[in-house]
């Protein structure tokens, strides 16, 4: 006999998405029920930002130790890098995180929580295992699995992906990275830093979907530091030569072929609508994922879909934090019936490497294609002091104004640019002038002073301005 429960809220996968709604939900005092088929934690913890993060840690360390030299100290010109050791450091990062999103915590919450694959048996009716949960309402949080480009030979190789990467026990001697997005440059910049050869091959540009200004300061650092690129290049086929595996590759005219050791694909996400028996709920989605409308309800108006497999609706960008600010947005919605609206403008993004590239609202080309008028603004890290300190000065801010003042949009390529990036988010959000960040105070010597820095850029031709000099003068002869 099933057993037939009917909460306030059924919530389908524990990642970042499904456990923030069931947290959120348990807390306001709603019956909910979370079902999750593999691991607790889903991509972020095990396979995505948590051991991406732990690995780019170690890789910062190693590089410190190669570049010691330039703060008076012994440098290790080649760190002897165990790699073993590296994993474990990364499993005990996900180890001392895990329990925030056990099984464990979620039922003290009172969270029903059941491990089993959950599947649409109607509109109103979800079957996992011995369970059938007929919820008020519904949200999926599947998320996404990594796509596997069409690359002639790609199946006759063995390769990598962020599901398994981060299981590696010795270092790859030299990793082509299929993909020159966010993952694809983390992930090569990590494995450069502890000692592999890296080679990232992408058919368009570094981190396409960047300003080229921006994204060109990440390929400077890449580049610096022996990570080789092959930008607008396309694989014609891959194949297995003795141990190795190589990439033929078109440029241009020309044709080449990149040898490795390790082949990473980090081409794209596959989201993860399959086997849910979507239609069987009347829910529609596309190669785009679960068609959503800005408030995120499906075509089942009783069905949210957030997170990684929510489609267009759910804004241009995939993360963490978008999936848990989606889970804000249907806790409104679904338990208290507000009207919500996504607003993509307002969600930063971040890119791993160092120096990080961190990006909110416009950039310069969405605002020429709003045929709105704008400032832009620019401050380089090198003219801060703590920067010079730490002797960490590559990149600059972005900031992209109205003549009024408002802030359209901000990028940063810097160290810490994800924490930088918070002010211009919240000016975006709370629409504050871009004169709001020039009045801040801020502390001494911090790399947070580039964002002062570069607001009062936007003071600069005020204070050349005549008026400006004749109010000065008149004041002068007041005495
Ligand atoms: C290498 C890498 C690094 C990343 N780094 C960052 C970062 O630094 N910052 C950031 O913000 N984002 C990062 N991301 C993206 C981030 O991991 C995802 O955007 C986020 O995990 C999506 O959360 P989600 O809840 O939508 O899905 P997921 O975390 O994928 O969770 C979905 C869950 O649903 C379960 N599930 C699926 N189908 C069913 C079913 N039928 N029944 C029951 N359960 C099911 C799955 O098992 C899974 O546990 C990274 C991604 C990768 C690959």
């Amino acid at each position: 006999m099933s057993e037939v429960l009917k909460p306030d809220l059924c919530v389908i996968g524990a990642g970042a998405g499904g456990l923030s709604v069931a947290a959120i939900a348990a807390s306001f005092g709603a019956s909910v029920v979370l079902i999750e088929r593999d691991r607790m934690g889903g991509e972020c913890l095990h396979v995505g930002c948590v051991p991406s993060k732990a690995l780019i840690g170690a890789g910062a360390v190693a590089q410190a130790m190669r570049e010691a030299a330039r703060f008076g100290l012994p440098q290790v010109d080649d760190p002897p890098i165990d790699m073993a050791r590296v994993r474990a450091h990364v499993q005990g990062v996900i180890e001392a995180i895990a329990p925030n999103d056990s099984a464990e915590r979620f039922t003290a919450l009172g969270v029903r929580v059941i491990r089993a694959e959950a599947r649409f048996t109607g509109p109103r009716k979800i079957v996992a295992g011995d369970a059938v949960v007929e919820a008020r309402r519904f949200v999926i949080a599947t998320g996404s699995r990594p796509a596997i480009p069409p690359i002639p030979g790609i199946d006759a190789v063995p390769y990598l992906t962020n599901e398994t990467v981060f299981e590696l026990t010795r270092r790859p001697e030299r990793l082509i990275v299929v993909g020159g997005g966010p993952v694809g440059v983390e992930l090569a910049q990590a494995y450069r830093r502890l000692g592999a050869e890296a080679t990232v091959i992408e058919a368009s540009r570094l981190l396409p979907r960047e300003d080229p200004e921006m994204a060109a300061v990440i390929e400077r650092a890449l580049l610096k530091e022996g990570v080789d690129l092959r930008t607008g290049a396309k694989i014609e086929r891959i194949e297995a030569r003795g141990e190795r595996i190589a990439a033929l590759l078109r440029a241009g005219e020309g044709t080449e072929t990149v040898e490795g050791s390790h082949l990473l694909v980090a081409a794209g996400r596959k989201l993860m609508t399959e086997g849910l028996g979507l239609d069987a709920a009347g829910i529609a989605f596309d190669d785009r994922g679960i068609v959503v409308d800005e408030g995120l309800r499906t075509t089942n108006r009783r069905v949210y879909a957030i997170g990684d497999c929510a489609g267009e609706g759910g804004g241009p960008h995939r993360s963490t934090h978008v999936a848990n600010h989606h889970a804000g947005l249907v806790i409104r919605s679904a338990l208290f019936r507000l009207p919500v609206r996504l607003r993509p403008t307002e969600i930063p993004r971040v890119v791993y490497t160092d120096p990080e590239l961190a990006v909110v609202g416009m950039t310069e080309e969405e605002a020429r294609g709003k045929r709105v008028s704008f400032r832009i603004l620019r401050w380089p890290v090198a003219e801060n002091d703590r920067a010079q300190a730490e002797r960490r000065t590559a990149g600059h801010v972005k900031a992209i104004v109205t003549p009024r003042g408002a802030v359209l949009g901000c990028a940063i390529a810097a160290p810490h640019a994800g924490e930088l990036i918070m002010p211009w988010s919240l000016a975006i959000a709370r629409k504050l002038k871009v004169q709001d960040l020039a009045g801040l105070v801020v502390p001494y010597p911090t790399f947070s002073e580039v964002t002062k820095r570069t607001a009062v850029e936007f003071l600069k031709p005020s204070a050349q301005s005549p008026w400006v000099r004749r109010l000065l003068g008149l004041l002068r002869r007041l005495g």
